[in-house]
């Protein structure tokens, strides 16, 4: 299957030759015939399948041909995609730039924590598409710097992160500006009751596609427990860390103060780390991303809101100094180890009560995690 297969026209085929993009993902050969026929669509699919070109290739299409027939002038948003993170809308933004080079589209990304006035100058010069976080979103619709009512095309990226971050408020309050007849796509990696209960009410008729389930993926990683009391755990993360074999090292913490905590105690024994949370500033998170990407810090300390949206291949351990309360979450934090077909090793410290949470695990991802000694 190619690209040209499904139909893609001309100017994406340049944009994706240039990308060095060959074959379309499962997701992409699966979701992509289903937006170009203008149906909704509900899919199940991690970060890591393509999903991002999986909606962003055909919505760019059917945009940017209705684009020709469009009088000029200036132009109503016509696509959103809504989305959990800062760090996602900037991925989402840069993979959206990419595709869409050859076209006459624009785009536009907007979240919280920086300046609203170069987000707010972007949208009065006219934007066919805008890639928002929700706080930010809602914030500059009750300014009044965004009309939603021209909407043809919606969005939702990792409905189940929005749910767990508590943004459904703000999506129940945007969703009504949009308007009742909007092609809307929906995905999510997971589809608990709540997730599906929301899927049902905002869908109309959607196709449904649905790639690598979540235990596939972990099959591929190999997972270790140890078992260290709260008070070691820190001692016995410096430990596994002198073999140097653990080059590129994620770290989950429950807490922020947690994560700081970790951080410090390892750059103390030499080993260099830096923590990323919600309390640092956008920029003290991208840097600590870049330098972890740039291998120049060996450790990233994160928690699992921090975490969500970062993008970082050839991740070669991670290791969760705190198991999750919520046995996906574990899922998902190891999931980003052993991305596009490369093993990876997942480490978890349980504590004495922790061993509940590990219970939930292990009965989650169907089998025994083995035991080693620090
Ligand atoms: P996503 O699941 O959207 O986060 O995408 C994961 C990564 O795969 C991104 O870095 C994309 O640029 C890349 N990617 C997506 N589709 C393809 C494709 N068909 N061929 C090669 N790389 C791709």
């Amino acid at each position: 299957m190619t690209f040209k297969e499904l139909n893609m026209a001309e100017p994406i085929l340049k944009a994706l030759g240039k990308a060095g993009y060959e074959t379309p993902t499962p997701i992409q050969q699966e979701a992509i015939p289903f937006i170009l026929n203008n149906n909704d669509l509900l899919a199940c699919a991690q970060t890591g399948t393509g999903k991002t070109a999986a909606f962003s290739l055909p919505l760019i299409q059917l945009m940017a041909e209705n684009q020709r027939t469009n009088v000029k002038g200036k132009r109503p948003i016509s696509a959103l995609i809504l989305t959990p993170t800062r760090e996602l809308a900037i991925q989402i933004g840069e993979c959206i730039k990419t595709y869409s080079q050859f076209t006459t589209l624009r785009h536009c990304i907007i979240f919280g924590g920086v300046k609203q006035k170069p987000q707010t100058d972007a949208l009065q010069n006219g934007v066919d598409l805008l890639i928002a976080t929700p706080g930010r979103l809602l914030d500059l619709m009750n300014q009044g710097y965004v009309d939603l009512n021209q909407i043809k095309h919606f969005v939702l990226d990792e409905a189940d992160r929005m749910l767990d971050m508590g943004f459904i408020h703000d999506i129940k309050k945007i969703l009504p500006r949009l308007p009742k007849r909007r092609q809307t796509l929906f995905f999510s990696a997971t589809m608990p009751p709540a997730i599906a209960k929301l899927a049902d009410t905002i869908l109309y008729n959607p196709k449904k596609v649905e790639v690598t389930p979540v235990s596939s993926t972990v099959d591929k990683i190999e997972q270790f427990l140890y078992y260290v009391e709260k008070g070691d755990k820190r001692n016995a993360l410096v430990k596994l860390l002198d073999d140097k074999n653990k080059e590129s090292v994620l770290v989950f913490s429950r807490t922020k103060h947690g994560a700081d905590k970790i951080a410090r105690h390892l750059n103390k024994f030499g080993i260099k780390s830096e923590a990323i949370h919600g309390n640092k500033s956008q920029n003290a998170r991208q840097n600590a991303l870049e330098n972890f990407r740039k291998r120049s810090t060996r450790v990233l300390i994160a928690t699992d809101i921090a975490a969500r949206g970062i993008d970082i291949d050839h991740l070669s351990h991670v290791i969760n100094f705190d198991l999750p309360e919520v046995p996906e979450t574990y899922v998902h934090r190891i999931g980003r180890t052993g991305r596009a077909g490369c093993d990876g090793v997942a480490l978890s410290f349980c504590d004495r009560e922790e061993v509940a949470y590990l219970r939930g695990i292990e009965k989650l991802i169907k089998k025994r995690i083995k035991e080693l000694q620090v």
